[in-house]
């Protein structure tokens, strides 16, 4: 599953240069996640590092419209970093 940034998002910046896979960017409201890179840091880490990085409670969460498997997650990420 990948997470989304919901409107919490104070856009400090702080979580776009932690995430592996440069799925975060700056949004007209606020930053946002392309599912089509997050991993849930999957791959990664053992843990969402854009979540550990933000100052807010709330801002990053699951997102249940990408709902993907542990294996999904990192098949995305290995493919991401094919090259
Ligand atoms: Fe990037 Fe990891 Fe956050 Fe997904 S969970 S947006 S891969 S830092």
């Amino acid at each position: 599953m990948a997470l989304t940034i919901t409107d919490e998002c104070i856009s400090c910046g702080a979580c776009e240069p932690e995430c592996p896979n440069q799925a975060i960017s700056q949004g007209d409201a606020h930053y946002n996640i392309d599912p089509e890179k997050c991993t849930e840091c999957a791959g990664a880490g053992d843990e969402p590092k854009c979540m550990a990085a933000c100052p807010t409670d709330g801002s990053i969460i699951k997102d249940p419209n990408h709902v993907e498997t542990p294996d999904q997650l990192l098949a995305k990420y290995n493919k991401l970093h094919a090259n």
